[in-house]
């Protein structure tokens, strides 16, 4: 009977022939990371589901509506990481890191989970590339965190990205906005979506970031928290925007971004696609999260995350991703004979560093030569009785390149000096 069971809806896999475009965006992450000096982590999977509820925000979609969160066999309720913020800084906390040196600077590269409705660019399991610097209060902090994340997008040679900036102040800056917020939405409360409603007294900034259309539609006309923003988180503003500008790094400011996690204060971005609209990474500051976590600590904190799935979407369509190069050896056999001396040449190409195969299906040369052909690899030798014998093989050469002799002793050699 065929087997029924499909992959979870919002969940995707990666297939064999594709995998390289995933290593080529993790490698240029790393890469790039480490340019800037940010070092990697890693963390769990699932945290207490409490560590979200108190660093994302119980107010925010993500925490109320999204959350994988489930109880464990010993009862503990457990959470399948939305987002690695939390994470990062609960690692930092737990292990004494805010303690030595400053700033810190970490990567991560993480599966994240949201129980969102699954749509282009939007999966219930998906990626991401994150960077978190913590302990810089200075806005060229937030300059250099928005500068990793274009590198990055530079790298994959992805230009033609938007970068869209803005400030949200700090609680002070904000208090007088939630209250002209509160205002504005008091006006057309009834209209709101009932967990909007219930954000209006604790929470009315979340509201500007709600995905139901009728919230969206009344919060595109409510005031701008760049109206109200005090006079130090105004010129924090100004100097980023002013380095972003000296280091040749293009934005416009869109008073319109909130970001959709409660931790975020001042600086806040994304990186969008101009031709899907989707946004390919996102971050901020958020110099109030530390302290959430762990009230005696007062650490500031920024970073971004961008989603893998979307970059290999963008790339794709961009036609970024180049044909994988012909690389490696098939080393064919034609009888048994063959066979030991086909395994040892393959081990010598590999000790090399060289890929190497051999027919492991009983298959025809010429069956043995198409699956060399279709896999892509560079260099095909085919041994016989006679090439065990005389102890030279000839090396056809699959890029096009002229065949050439050589002793079986040195064939593992002169295929890799060609390489
Ligand atoms: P966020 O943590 O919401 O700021 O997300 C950071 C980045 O992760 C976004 O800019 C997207 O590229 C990506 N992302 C967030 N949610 C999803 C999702 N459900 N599916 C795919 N990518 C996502």
């Amino acid at each position: 009977m065929a087997l029924e069971i499909k992959a979870p809806r919002g969940t995707n896999d990666v297939l064999p022939a594709d995998s390289y475009k995933w290593q080529m965006i993790e490698d240029a992450a790393r890469r790039v990371a480490q340019r800037f000096g940010y070092r990697e982590i890693r963390f769990p999977t699932f945290e207490s589901t409490e560590l979200f509820e108190r660093g994302v925000g119980d107010t925010t979609d993500v925490v109320q509506k999204e959350m994988y969160t489930f109880k464990d066999k010993g009862d503990r309720s457990v959470t399948l990481r939305p987002e690695g913020t939390a994470s990062a800084v609960r690692v930092c906390l737990e292990h004494g890191l805010f303690g030595g040196l400053m700033p810190l600077k970490a990567y991560y590269l993480i599966s994240a989970f949201r129980y969102e409705k699954p749509q282009a660019g939007r999966f219930r399991e998906f990626h991401q590339f994150g960077a978190e610097l913590y302990g810089s209060s200075s806005p060229q902090a937030d300059r250099e965190v928005i500068e990793l994340a274009a590198s990055f997008l530079r790298e994959l040679g992805l230009d033609r990205i938007a970068l869209n900036i803005n400030s949200i102040g700090c609680p002070e800056c904000r208090k007088n906005y939630h209250q002209a917020l509160k205002e504005y939405f008091s006006a057309r409360a009834e209209e709101l979506c009932e967990t909007c409603r219930g954000r209006l007294e604790r929470n009315p900034m979340r509201i500007l970031d709600c995905k139901s259309p009728i919230c969206k539609e009344i919060a595109a006309g409510a005031p701008l928290i760049l109206d109200y923003l005090c006079d130090d988180c105004k010129e924090h503003f100004e100097i980023l925007k002013k380095s972003l500008t000296d280091g040749g790094i293009e934005f416009h400011i869109d008073p319109h971004i909130v970001r959709g996690l409660d931790y975020y204060t001042r600086t806040v971005f994304e990186f969008t696609d101009p031709d899907s609209g989707l946004a390919l990474a996102g971050g901020g500051r958020y110099d109030g999260l530390v302290s959430e976590l762990d009230s005696k600590m007062q650490v500031c904190g920024l970073g971004f995350a961008a989603g893998l799935e979307r970059l290999v979407g963008v790339m794709q369509e961009r036609g970024l991703f180049p044909e994988p190069a012909r690389e490696g050896a098939y080393i064919a056999t034609m009888g048994q004979n063959a066979v030991p001396v086909a395994n040892k040449l393959a081990s010598e190409l590999r000790k090399l560093g060289i890929r190497a195969e051999t027919d492991l299906m009983n298959r025809s040369v010429k069956a043995q030569m198409k699956y060399a052909d279709k896999t892509n690899s560079r260099f095909a030798v085919v041994i016989g009785d006679s090439e065990v014998e005389s102890g030279t093989v000839t090396v056809k050469d699959m890029a096009g390149g002229e065949p050439f002799e050589a002793a079986l002793s040195e064939a593992a050699k002169a295929m890799a000096e060609r390489i």
